[in-house]
């Protein structure tokens, strides 16, 4: 049995009682280093397996051959384990081999979800989600998403925004959606959702800061309808008030 269980982002009060249930069922306990840490509570004395970044593949197969042995395993994903999570990957693996472990995944609360409620009701529109992370995607591909996306008007949710190897990503990204985005469209810039260090920016298209973000943040482009209040973003749904 496995279990593929979204965390949320990072605080115990945005954990789903279904995901902590599952981790307190479960035997060993499959994930992320810092993600790991953020579920201590849970773990007890449970068997862990844990492993950097980029070894994700190696990690769920290892899930997998421990389910073989009739364990119980949970794997650990930030958020929401569907979304840029090891859901995908678990569930390819098995398509590969005969075999009748079962899986359940367990929904979590995705940071662009835990992100627009911090900055108020900026998705309550039509939206996307777009990862800026070219490691599995091709960036002519992730171009092309971020252009349409725009010319679409959809409110635009951007993950992996920043890291130290890419950096020049999000303004190239702002370069390509300002196409359609206008300059005063409202962008709500969310770090560390649901952690001690949460911090919350409203600015404008043109008065962006890309040295605000980092990879642990969330950018969220609003459509053409959106604006600020206070320290709101919010994006009608349409009624006539
Ligand atoms: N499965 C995760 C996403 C993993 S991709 C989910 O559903 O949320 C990693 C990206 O998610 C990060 O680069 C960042 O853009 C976003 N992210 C994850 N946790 C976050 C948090 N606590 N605060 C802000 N953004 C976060």
């Amino acid at each position: 049995m496995i279990y593929v269980i979204g965390i949320g982002p990072g605080s115990r009060n945005l954990m789903t009682e279904e995901a902590i249930a599952a981790i307190e069922d479960a035997e060993v306990i499959v994930g992320y280093k810092t993600y790991i840490n953020l579920i201590t509570e849970f773990i007890g004395d449970k068997e862990v397996v844990q492993n950097g970044m980029r070894k994700e593949i190696e990690r769920c197969r290892e899930a997998i051959e421990i389910a073989k042995t009739g364990k119980k395993v949970a794997v650990i994903s930030s958020g929401d384990a569907g979304i840029y999570g090891m859901a995908g990957l678990i569930l390819e693996l098995l398509t590969k081999e005969e075999t009748d472990i079962k899986v359940k995944v367990v929904p979590g609360v995705t940071a662009s979800i835990g992100a627009a409620a911090v900055l108020g009701a900026p998705i309550m529109h039509d939206f996307c989600h777009i990862s800026l992370s070219d490691l599995l995607t091709p960036w002519e591909v992730i171009e092309k998403r971020l252009r349409l996306a725009a010319e679409a008007d959809f409110v635009i949710c951007l993950y992996n925004p920043r890291s130290k190897g890419r950096s020049e990503h999000l303004a190239k990204a702002f370069e390509i959606m300002g196409e359609f985005k206008d300059k005063s469209t409202p962008v709500g810039i969310v770090k560390d959702v649901g952690r001690a260090d949460e911090e919350k920016i409203i600015c404008t298209f043109d008065t962006m800061d890309f040295e605000k973000v980092d990879m642990t943040t969330m950018v969220i482009i609003g459509n053409k309808a959106t604006y600020i209040h206070d320290d709101l973003m919010i994006t009608p749904r349409g009624y006539n008030l």
